[in-house]
């Protein structure tokens, strides 16, 4: 894999002296032990965070010992991630700029469910994205820097805050917001087998959806991982051509290459990939790029979902992309069912506050 797409590597989480956020419960166990405490409270703790959003203190024999509160307080407070600015839009949609201690920003999004106590988040993975992709508000931007384990959680708990404040519960979490997370994939695992422990009351895998823009030897990674979590693929045009126009890093990852990793990845999984297209006026949304798509998903048991287009502004090459005509979706959607394609047309979230796919920035919008 060439070098442009690794990005700097992920700050680790260091067991002994890192924040302690950042450890799992046998972890955290040994640091309570380091300070004097018993190990016990290592489980309760996390539940309460991972639950909550915060530290909540159990009642009676059960209580943490003295000190212990103020000890996670003071770690969580020289770590913490600060909310500077939140936005909400008429559908509920929330969006939230964090800014981290070295003053990097990074946009979160929690979007009611159409069920009143449910909602889905939307995680940053990387400051910035360096893929490019031409449409897209975030590669404006440009890469700053990854994201760590200890980061990618503030945004989960300040979303599962932001949850329990509107009464819904936070049920599933997407890496689709800011950056390429396969190519920051040790952080993403590590805050994904954080989020996604059952037995301290997180999500399970299956509430976890991991997006790329296509990267193989990432999806071959999330694939060894055993992680049984959702994979996503951006591919927004069944051509070469196309692909390339739209997303710089497709010249080094061909569609076929592509989707013979998302193969082996679903073989492994009992749930289906899910391919995302964006429909994009006059660029891919004809009914020869529709028979294109048809051809290479009618027998994947892949599902495809056709995004609405948020626009963005010019993009990197000086395009103004448009969202494609309802009548144009509506035809591209037909041509993919009639083959026997599972597509569904999505719902666009959070548009009136720059909060829907593709219009994460580092700056509040
Ligand atoms: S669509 Fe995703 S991968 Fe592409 S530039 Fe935007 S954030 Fe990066």
């Amino acid at each position: 894999m060439n070098r442009p797409f690794h990005g700097s590597p992920a700050r680790v989480d260091d067991p002994a002296s890192g924040p302690w956020m950042g450890l799992d419960r046998v972890g955290l166990g040994e640091r309570f032990v380091q300070w004097g405490y018993n190990p016990v409270h290592a489980g309760p703790v996390l539940r309460s965070l991972l639950t909550r959003g915060a530290l909540m203190e159990p009642d009676g024999s059960a209580r943490w010992p003295q000190g212990l509160r103020e000890r996670l307080e003071e770690g969580l407070a020289a770590e913490e991630a600060e909310v500077i600015h939140r936005a909400e839009a008429p559908d509920g949609t929330v969006k939230l700029l964090l800014r981290f201690p070295d003053g990097a920003t990074v946009e979160s999004v929690l979007m009611p469910d159409y069920r009143s106590d449910r909602a889905a988040g939307c995680l940053s993975s990387q400051v910035g994205c360096a893929m490019g992709c031409d449409f897209c508000a975030t590669a404006q931007s440009f890469f700053r820097r990854n994201l760590t384990v200890v980061e990618i959680l503030h945004q989960f708990l300040a979303l599962r805050r932001e949850a329990v404040a509107l009464g819904r519960r936070l049920q599933t979490v997407v890496f689709m917001g800011m950056g390429e997370p396969l190519l920051n994939l040790t952080a993403v695992l590590g805050a994904v087998r954080r989020i996604g422990d059952n037995a301290l009351g997180g999500l399970g895998w299956r509430q976890i959806t991991v997006s790329t823009v296509g990267i193989v030897p990432g999806i071959e990674s999330l694939d060894h991982s055993g992680l049984n979590v959702n994979l996503a693929v951006s591919l927004h045009a069944p051509d070469e051509e196309t692909r390339r126009q739209l997303l710089p890093m497709a010249r080094h990852f061909p569609v076929g290459d592509i989707l013979a990793a998302a193969d082996r990845f679903q073989s492994r999984r009992p749930q289906p990939v899910v391919i995302q297209y964006c429909l994009l006026d006059g660029v891919n949304d004809s009914p020869a790029h529709a028979e294109g798509l048809a051809r290479l998903f009618r027998d994947r048991g892949m599902h495809v979902n056709l995004l609405r287009y948020n626009p963005t502004g010019i993009g990197l090459r000086g395009i103004a992309y448009r969202p494609s005509p309802e009548p144009v979706v509506e035809v591209f959607g037909e041509i993919l069912r009639r083959s026997g394609v599972v597509a569904h047309v999505r719902r666009s979230r959070g548009q009136g506050i720059d909060a829907a796919c593709g219009q994460l920035r580092r700056t509040a919008g």
